[in-house]
């Protein structure tokens, strides 16, 4: 059994240990146009910031390494340029030239690269793009020696924000450039705010609903779409990452609806000889069931294990992804799985969504952490659809609960069930997952109807007169002075039940305090008195500020 794999990092050095470990017999080549194998891509950012100071543990393994502990055969520095199905073989160049080699089964593992936006003066030396060991190395070196003062990152994505914290760290005055409207674009927009005030917290300027246009690098500059310039004696493209699939094409292989290749539930392509896995390939969202692209190292590795034992005779099934990813943002961590509101909204479900915000672990116990958790579902059928959550503390292990009751097909009623371990330095009583699906459940059955940040702004934005909901703000007077939302009438929460003559009838409501519980007992207090149309702001005022774009009046400073 010859068995070839193409692309010999994440998931193709996966596919050549486990393909190893199926057969002893197997000869397993790995084929990698670049000089390394099995590196840590990942950890590229750390090293440039410093984390990592030794440049040798971002490489797990050597061509040499594989030889003597799997005995398998990598050529690194060589790529493949051709597929010959019909004779089952693949044409190579590498250091000794061209030649073809056979193979029983191909496993293609050639990942994506990385988008280079039409950015006049791209080329430039000063123009960097973090995805390869060498593109690290490049980077590295010119921080070293030209010593920028100042840098631009194009795209607020995961690795444009860990490289913003790694220029930060290196001394380099930091810009991002985001074209979206907020960064971490496939995140709602309440954490891409929280994300950007923690960014500009730390000293990194952000940019949001802009391109850059062009870099000028005589002048250490650059130029953005609405004419600004920015200083930027270093630029970093980050902006996206397309998959690999000239090959792929070349060979007449079925491509996917979302530009990926395509593969069967056993990863499998159009061709029964030659199975695919990581980033150049489309797979099933689990929660929506819709094809799609997730270009993340845990799915790949374990698609390179899945496709190494399906082309070794060993039947397994990929049954998709949930997109489950996590970013350090300074001092604080953003994670996400499943569906955002918009994904969720967008997939057509009858969308809900909870937040809440407090601290990470029992709030009488010192150290408290603030964790804004977000949970969306299926309003009908109250299944979980997706999470979100930020903080300094406690964020990733909700996460992956969440990650976790998303592949269970959990719904809110699971969720709300859910026994998960406790003492005060590290949780609450009831978790703040388990109340997040208290929260959920609470607005499904009408005991406590919630609506969302990015509702009301609709509403206030597109409602008529009489739709248009009188904003109840029963934060304390000292909260309220500070800042509050232009017109709302402030009734502190202790003083609802005897001024309820001051809120009017008939009117929708929508009540909010600091983060969402307050609230909760006066729309419980409003509804037990007669009033209807009354709505919970989920989140409160932790959303209106993260989110962004509401009318806020603040205490003048004299
Ligand atoms: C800076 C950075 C940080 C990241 N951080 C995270 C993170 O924190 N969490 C996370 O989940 N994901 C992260 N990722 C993404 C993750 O690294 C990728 O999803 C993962 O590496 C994809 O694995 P892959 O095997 O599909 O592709 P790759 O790891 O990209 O490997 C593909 C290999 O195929 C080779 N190749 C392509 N074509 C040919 C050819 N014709 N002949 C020979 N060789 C070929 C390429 O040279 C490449 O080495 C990060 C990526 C980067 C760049």
């Amino acid at each position: 059994m010859r068995i070839i794999i193409i692309g010999g990092v994440a998931a193709g050095a996966t596919a050549a240990a486990r393909a190893r470990r199926i057969s002893e017999t197997a000869e397993i080549t790995v084929i990698e146009r670049g000089p390394y194998v099995s590196y840590a891509n990942c950890g590229l950012p750390y090293f440039i910031s410093g984390a990592i100071q030794k440049r040798s543990r971002l490489l797990l393994q050597t061509p040499e390494g594989f030889d003597s502990r799997y005995a398998i055969k990598v050529r690194v520095d060589t790529e493949a340029l051709e597929i010959d199905r019909a004779a089952k073989r693949v044409r190579v160049k590498g250091p000794e030239g061209e030649e073809w080699i056979g193979y029983d089964a191909l496993i293609l593992a050639q990942g994506g690269n990385p988008v280079t936006p039409p950015i006049e003066g791209a080329e430039a030396a000063n123009v960097f793009r973090l995805w390869t060991v060498p593109d690290m190395d490049r980077l590295h070196a010119f921080i070293q020696t030209e010593k920028p003062a100042s840098a631009v990152i194009a795209g607020g994505g995961f690795v444009g924000l860990e490289m913003a914290e790694a220029f930060h760290a290196r001394g380099i005055a930091v810009t991002l450039v985001e074209l979206l409207p907020t960064v971490m674009p496939g995140m709602d927009p309440e954490f891409g705010g929280l994300i950007r005030r923690r960014l500009e917290d730390r000293g990194v300027a952000v940019v949001t609903g802009s391109r850059l246009k062009a870099v000028r690098s005589a002048t250490h500059e650059v130029e953005l779409s609405d004419g600004r310039r920015l200083p930027a004696g270093l630029v970093l493209l980050s902006v996206g990452v397309r998959p690999e699939l000239a090959l792929a094409r070349q060979a007449g292989l079925a491509l996917g609806e979302c530009g990926g290749l395509e593969v069967d539930k056993y990863l499998c392509t159009s061709d029964p000889a030659i199975w695919a896995a990581g980033d150049m390939v489309e797979v099933i969202h689990k929660v929506s069931g819709r094809r799609v692209r997730l270009p993340l190292a845990g799915p790949a590795n374990r698609q390179g294990r899945i496709a190494a034992s399906n082309a070794l005779g060993v039947p397994m099934k990929y049954r998709g992804a949930i997109g489950s990813s996590v970013v350090k943002v300074f001092d604080a961590t953003t994670a996400f799985t499943g569906l955002s509101e918009a994904a969720a909204r967008a997939s057509g479900y009858d969308t809900g969504a909870a937040i809440i915000a407090r601290d990470h672990h029992a709030s009488y116990y010192p150290g408290g952490r603030e964790l804004v958790l977000k949970i969306v579902y299926d309003r009908k059928t109250a299944r979980l659809l997706g999470g979100q959550a930020w903080g300094e503390e406690g964020v990733e292990k909700r996460i992956d609960v969440l990650a976790t009751a998303l592949q269970g097909r959990m719904t809110l009623h699971d969720l709300a069930e859910l026994d998960l371990s406790y003492a005060p330095p590290y949780s609450s009583a009831n978790d703040p997952v388990n109340l997040a699906a208290f929260v959920g459940l609470n607005d499904i059955s009408g005991f406590s109807p919630l609506i969302t940040a990015a509702e009301l702004k609709r509403l206030l934005e597109e409602a008529d007169e009489a739709e248009r909901p009188l904003l109840l703000d029963v934060r304390n007077l000292g909260e309220y002075a500070a800042a509050h939302l232009r017109g709302a009438l402030n009734i502190p929460i202790d003083e609802l039940r005897f001024r309820l003559e001051e809120v009017p009838r008939g009117r929708p409501i929508v009540v909010h305090c600091y983060s969402g519980f307050r609230s909760h007992l006066a729309l419980r207090i409003l509804k037990q008195n007669g009033f209807e149309r009354v709505r919970n702001l989920t989140g409160s005022w932790v959303a209106i500020l993260a989110h962004g774009g509401f009318e806020i009046e603040r205490e003048t400073e004299n």
